[in-house]
Formats: C-alpha cells, structure tokens, sequence
C-alpha cells in the first residue's frame, strides 16, 4: 500500500470504484474516464509502479485476468474486440504510478483507429 497512490486506496476501499472482478491479487473496476464503454483497468492488489517492477507470480496474475475478463467485457458491452495495453512509464503516458492493464472494448464502426491514436 502506497499512502498517496490512488489505485491503492481504491484497492483499500477508500475511494469508490465500479468493481468488476476481484480475487486474491487483482482487483478489476470501471475506468472513471472511459475511452469507449465497458473501458476496464485490472490492477494488482499491491503498488508496483511498472510491469518492471511487478514480480512474475503478480504478473502471471494480472495476465489470468486479463484472460479471463477481456471477452467477459467484450460481450457485456457488445464490442467486436478490444485494446489490452499497458502504458508503462511516464514517457509512455502512463498517468496513475500503480501498474495496470486497459480493456478498451472496439466496435466494428468505431474506425478502427490504433490504441494510441484512441487515447491521444
Ligand atoms: O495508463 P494511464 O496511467 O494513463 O491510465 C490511468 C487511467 O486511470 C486513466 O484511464 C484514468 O481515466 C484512470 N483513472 C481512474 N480512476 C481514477 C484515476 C484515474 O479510472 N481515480
């Protein structure tokens, strides 16, 4: 737990968040600003800045949900796929110094743009 990061205190239950998943490691909830509908973020349970700095047994974690959520997402908001993607490092954009993976649903119509000409 990291005091001022905000995806600690989500974790801790401290600030709200619309839950989606959550097992022993990961805790997964609804983006606050989301770049298409059913937009996820899944976070391990302790504070690693980046993937890095995140063990195996964490990341292997974090993948297994990612497996298992991204079509659980997809079908809930009807998308055709999805962006899974980690921005890691400031320098790449990543804005919360807590790792954590994005499920951005697409849709068949939405124009087909890259991830990062979605999210710039
Ligand atoms: O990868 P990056 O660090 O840029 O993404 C951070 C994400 O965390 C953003 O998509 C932002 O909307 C989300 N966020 C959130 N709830 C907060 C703060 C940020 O869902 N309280």
């Amino acid at each position: 737990m990291s005091e001022d990061c905000i995806f600690c205190r989500i974790v801790d239950g401290e600030l709200p968040a619309r839950v989606v998943y959550e097992d022993d490691d990961v805790l997964a909830f609804l983006d606050a600003n989301p770049l298409a509908p059913g937009h996820t973020l899944v976070v391990p349970k302790d504070h690693y800045e980046t993937l890095g700095d995140l063990p195996a047994d964490e990341g292997e974690a974090v993948f297994a949900a990612l497996h298992r959520l991204t079509p659980v997402v997809e079908a809930a908001v009807g998308a055709d796929g999805s962006n899974v993607a980690f921005n890691n490092g400031e320098a790449a954009g990543q804005e919360v110094p807590h790792v954590h993976g994005h499920v951005i649903p697409r849709f068949e119509d939405d124009g087909g743009r890259p991830v990062h000409a979605v999210a710039g």
